[in-house]
């Protein structure tokens, strides 16, 4: 079988990709650890976990064509470290960036390639041929699947051009539904329970370069999580606050209103940019701009305040509880009275 091994290389989760390594695999277990292939392969796997960690997204250079073996073996290794480490946090953090270098290859690439993984991933598409400001339509059932309403306003169905059980979207609204479709994949993919154990070799020097990467990552948050976790945050922020730092990409309004409650408890700037980088689409320099301009430092010098509760419950963001009776904002706020939780 003739493989395009340059096109595995690029998207190293095709079906194909699964025979061009059977089909390569002559090596047995034994002798693996030797072979070199073998070994470079799992050296780029550690490396996308670490780009994925420290940059938020995977690299793709040329010379990643030419070492095409180790490139696609890489990702299934990569999937197997993940798995072994099983860490939502840092499972999101990895799918999200081989979400992210795809959608990027699939914005330089040809239609083909994009025509190629919908294929793959067995997403019926179709071009459109009676709307000129669209390029293909997906069935309706699709569009749900992937779920893009959570990404702001142009994707809601009510903003949506809808036909005929089809929904219309350009191609690189396309190429953005199938990153996400992949994405998804691979987060399922990293779940399957994987002892590390069982690793040796070239795998488990990978495996403990990661855990340590991995752990001191993490305890950069673990500062922010002790000081919030004596304030008595409403059952609201304390959604948001978690799935912020399990590296969850939050909606702008949702991302809004956690860093205007927290500046209004008094969190620094610099405690909130550090919280904000386990985001899978941070960049530091807007970051800053935007929670500085949230705090009255920048542009109109305007301090914005936190939603209030009917707000927040417009946007589906409320999750009260027993202590939320009869206030209107989340800064009211007190939480379980101390004479309770020192019973508890
Ligand atoms: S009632 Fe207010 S404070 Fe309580 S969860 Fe809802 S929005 Fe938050």
């Amino acid at each position: 079988m003739e493989f395009n091994v340059f096109l595995l290389a690029k998207y190293p989760f095709l079906e194909e990709a699964k025979s061009f390594l059977e089909s390569y695999s002559t090596v047995s277990f034994e002798n693996l650890s030797s072979d070199e292939d073998y070994t470079r392969a799992v050296k780029r796997g550690v490396e996308r976990i670490k780009e994925a960690i420290l940059f938020k997204k995977i690299s793709f250079k040329n010379e990643n064509l030419i070492d095409f073996k180790a490139e696609i073996l890489s990702f299934p290794i990569a999937v197997a470290f993940i798995a072994a480490l099983n860490d939502d946090f840092l499972r999101n953090i990895y799918a999200t960036a081989e979400g992210k270098r795809i959608h990027e290859l699939l914005k330089r690439d040809s239609y083909s390639d994009l025509e190629l993984l919908l294929r793959d991933q067995k997403i019926n598409f179709y071009p459109s041929e009676d709307s000129p400001s669209s390029l293909y339509k997906i069935a309706f059932s699709e569009y749900l699947k992937v779920s893009p309403q959570k990404w702001g306003k142009i994707w809601k169905l009510v903003n949506r051009q809808i036909k005929l059980g089809f929904v219309y979207v350009t191609r690189e609204e396309l190429s953005r539904l199938v990153s996400e479709h992949i994405k998804n994949r691979i987060l399922e993919r990293s779940r399957h329970p994987i002892d590390a154990e069982s690793f040796s070799g070239p795998l488990k020097k990978g495996y403990i370069e990661l855990k340590n990467v991995w752990d001191s990552y993490k305890s950069r948050f673990a500062k922010f999580e002790k000081e919030t976790s004596e304030v008595s945050f409403p059952p609201c922020m304390v959604r948001l606050l978690s799935r912020q730092e399990n590296g969850e990409n939050l909606s702008h309004v949702e991302r809004r209103s956690l860093v205007t409650y927290l500046i209004a408890k008094g969190q620094s700037i610099e405690e909130i940019i550090n919280l904000l980088k386990s985001s899978p689409d941070f960049k530091e320099s807007i970051a800053r701009y935007q929670v500085e301009h949230l705090a009255g430092l920048k542009g109109s010098k305007k301090k914005y305040s936190p939603p209030s509760c009917e707000t927040m419950k417009s946007y589906g963001l409320c999750f009260s509880d027993e202590w939320c009776k009869g206030i209107k904002h989340p800064l009211q706020y007190k939480g379980k009275p101390f004479s309770q939780t020192s019973k508890n």
